[in-house]
């Protein structure tokens, strides 16, 4: 399988791995956000959040916390973001579904994007479509 995140659970591609198990890996991010940055995937290649299946979510999600706890016990991080990329037109750019844990700090001087307002109405109608779709 052609998947840089593949060949790093397989160990021929090196990375600095801080946690594995049968079914999850984490390591470092090699360009973090903040030092620290880990990323959080399942071993099973699949692309995108909704290709895993709810029983291999959960495994997931608990390294992610596990990462998130770790990463709160160190004296320079006072915050944490969760991020999880789906495909190319939301920046995913590794096609291997991966969870990235970013250590924060006040003042480092990263921003969340701007948001934006709803026309009158608008709001509604979007609910409606999402819960529609359920
Ligand atoms: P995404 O945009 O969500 O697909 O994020 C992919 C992430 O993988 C980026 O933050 C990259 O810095 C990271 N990355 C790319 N290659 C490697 C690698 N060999 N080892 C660790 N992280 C990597
Ligand atoms: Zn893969």
């Amino acid at each position: 399988m052609d998947c840089l995140f593949c060949k790093i659970c397989a160990k021929t591609i090196d990375s600095d791995i801080v946690y594995e198990d049968e079914k999850v890996i984490a390591f470092l991010d090699i360009n973090p956000v903040n030092p620290g940055h880990v990323l959080v995937l399942p071993k099973i290649h699949v692309e995108h959040l909704v290709d895993l299946s709810d029983e291999d979510i959960l495994p997931v999600m608990k390294v992610v916390k596990k990462i998130m706890k770790a990463l709160m016990s160190q004296s320079d991080v006072e915050g944490i973001n969760i991020l999880q990329n789906n495909y190319s037109a939301a920046g995913q750019v590794v096609p291997h579904v991966h969870f990235h844990v970013i250590p924060r700090k006040q003042g480092d001087g990263h921003r969340h994007w701007p948001g934006t307002a709803y026309q009158e109405g608008e709001s509604a109608i979007m609910a409606e479509r999402i819960k529609s779709a359920l």
